[in-house]
């Protein structure tokens, strides 16, 4: 995929933006660039799928769930990773949550945020990031948390817009552009697919 145009316009909106080919290479990457600090990972299968808290976890201090840590010990260290659940050619970012930590982590409290974005999570517009969050990448989620909810007894197909007391999805995030409270942001664009 060509990330010149969707480069382009995230760093007009303030962030730093850096591409690879592989999930490997990003890795690398984030292993050279991360070292020696306390390190927050979000609910996040595209870090899960790049091995990123075991290869962070021999030179970092490293707090994640899929570890059991609890979620306050990602919210306040030096670095925070997570990934988006849709983004915009134009450079807009969207994230779904059900109990809010990760949100959260991507808007305060850390010097510097990591959105790790395969290009399975690209749309063309705004719109189009958000309803692929809603209808790819929570319905998914669901079936992976095994919830009891239609998308999930449905197969992660799409989103039913549900009243189930096992909604995944409270609230929706969208990033204009960059927010301030974390003082630097990168996004981290592969050309793979990563996560959901
Ligand atoms: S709103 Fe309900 S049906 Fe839609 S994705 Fe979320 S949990 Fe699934």
């Amino acid at each position: 995929m060509d990330f010149t145009g969707i480069k382009t316009n995230l760093e007009k909106k303030g962030y730093a933006v850096s591409c690879f080919a592989t999930k490997e290479e990003a890795a690398a990457y984030l292993n050279g660039q991360i070292d020696g600090k306390t390190v927050g990972i979000g609910g996040c299968a595209t870090a899960k799928e790049m091995g990123l808290g075991e290869s962070l976890q021999g030179h970092n201090q490293v707090s994640w769930h899929w570890n059991g840590d609890p979620r306050e010990s990602a919210m306040a260290t030096d670095v925070y990773i997570s990934s988006v659940n849709g983004i915009a050619k134009t450079g807009e970012i969207v994230n779904i949550d059900g109990t809010g930590n990760r949100l959260a982590g991507t808007l305060f409290g850390h010097k510097k945020l990591y959105l790790i974005v395969g290009c399975n999570k690209i749309a063309d517009d705004l719109d189009g990031a958000i309803w692929r969050a809603r209808n790819v990448a929570a319905p998914k989620n669901a079936v992976r948390l095994n919830r009891k909810t239609p998308c999930a007894a449905t197969g992660g197909k799409k989103c039913f817009d549900c009243k189930s007391p096992e909604r995944i999805c409270k609230a929706l995030l969208v990033f204009w552009e960059r927010p301030i409270g974390i003082p630097e942001t990168e996004i981290v664009l592969v050309d793979e697919e990563l996560g959901y």
